[in-house]
């Protein structure tokens, strides 16, 4: 099973949307595919056409060791399960703060489904916090996705620094697959110039051991398309609700994408030379803004 945690610690920049369709489209390629919904606002599970009030347990469960993970999964779609939330879910990091070895308990709630799924995604909350090292442990890839406007790369350094500590302390294995830009509008001139800032400050890492020495921008960006903006509010992935439009286009190439390899097999690496915390600190340092 791939793990790939969606994460960028911004709201609103397409995780969900990008999860949501994603998991769809390879579901339909006919893959198996678990989605976890790991946002205590639970828009994943809203996207397709759960109500969180209905949940009694869900991510939230799982996470406190209260449910197994496979009985907390719902079959969402044809091949696509849910590991729904619900708001209960806010309460999980202030309980789990003095659990021991609380970064890994999704990890460990995911180890007996290795081989029951072929990919395995996890919609991030908008934050750093343990809900996220939990998602971080638990890859082996991370996507983040992104909107390119003005003040797109404030606190990508910071993300990336998070991602590199969990690699170095907790997790050997993981590795930022690729940014996948969102609400991309090709005739603005910012897009491109946020893209081409981007491409820098990703070659300044190439060659190096840093878990995105291998990260690319991915060819396929998502368009601003009004149909995806439309499509969770009936509960619908793009495939259900406009099946032609440029989301549903584009969201299918991404995921062939991810099928086809993309940069950063997951596992390629499993030994890593250990390096300094103090230096990776000062590694590239925070993107251009
Ligand atoms: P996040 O999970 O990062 O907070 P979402 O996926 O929920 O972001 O997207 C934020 C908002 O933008 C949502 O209302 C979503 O429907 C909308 N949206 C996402 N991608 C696009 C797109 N390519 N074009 C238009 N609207 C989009
Ligand atoms: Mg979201």
């Amino acid at each position: 099973m791939r793990t790939i945690a969606v994460l960028n610690q911004k709201g609103g920049v397409g995780k969900t949307t990008t999860v949501a369709n994603t998991a769809a489209a390879l579901a339909a390629m006919g893959s198996k595919v678990v989605a976890i919904d790991l946002d205590p606002q639970a828009h994943l599970t809203i996207h397709l056409g759960i109500e969180p009030q209905a949940i009694k347990s869900g991510s939230y469960g799982v996470l406190i060791n209260e449910a197994k993970f496979e009985q907390e999964i719902l079959l969402a779609r044809l091949n696509l399960w849910l590991l729904p939330a619900n708001i209960d879910l806010v309460g999980a990091e202030s309980e789990l703060v003095s659990v021991v070895g609380r970064e890994t308990i999704l990890r460990e709630a995911i180890q007996p489904v290795q081989d029951k799924f072929d990919y395995c995604f996890i919609d991030c909350a908008p934050s750093l916090g343990l809900l996220t090292l939990n998602a971080l442990a638990a890859a082996q890839e991370v996507l983040i996705p992104l909107q390119p406007h003005f003040l797109a790369l404030q606190g990508f350094g910071k993300l990336l620094q998070t991602i590199e500590l969990v690699n170095k302390r907790i997790n050997p294995v993981l590795k930022v697959e690729g940014i996948l830009l969102c609400m991309f509008d090709s005739r603005a001139s910012l897009p491109h110039e946020v893209k081409a800032d981007i491409e820098k400050f990703l070659n300044s890492a190439r060659g190096t051991n840093s878990a995105w020495a291998g990260a690319q921008i991915l060819p396929t960006s998502i368009r601003r398309n009004i149909k995806l903006a439309e499509a969770p509010s009936y509960g619908k992935t793009i495939f259900e609700y406009e099946p032609t439009c440029h989301g549903a286009e584009d969201y299918k190439k991404v995921a062939e994408f991810i099928r086809d390899g993309g940069p950063a097999l997951c596992g390629a690496e499993q030994e890593q030379p250990a390096i300094k915390v103090e230096s990776m600190l000062q590694g590239p340092g925070e993107a251009p803004q």
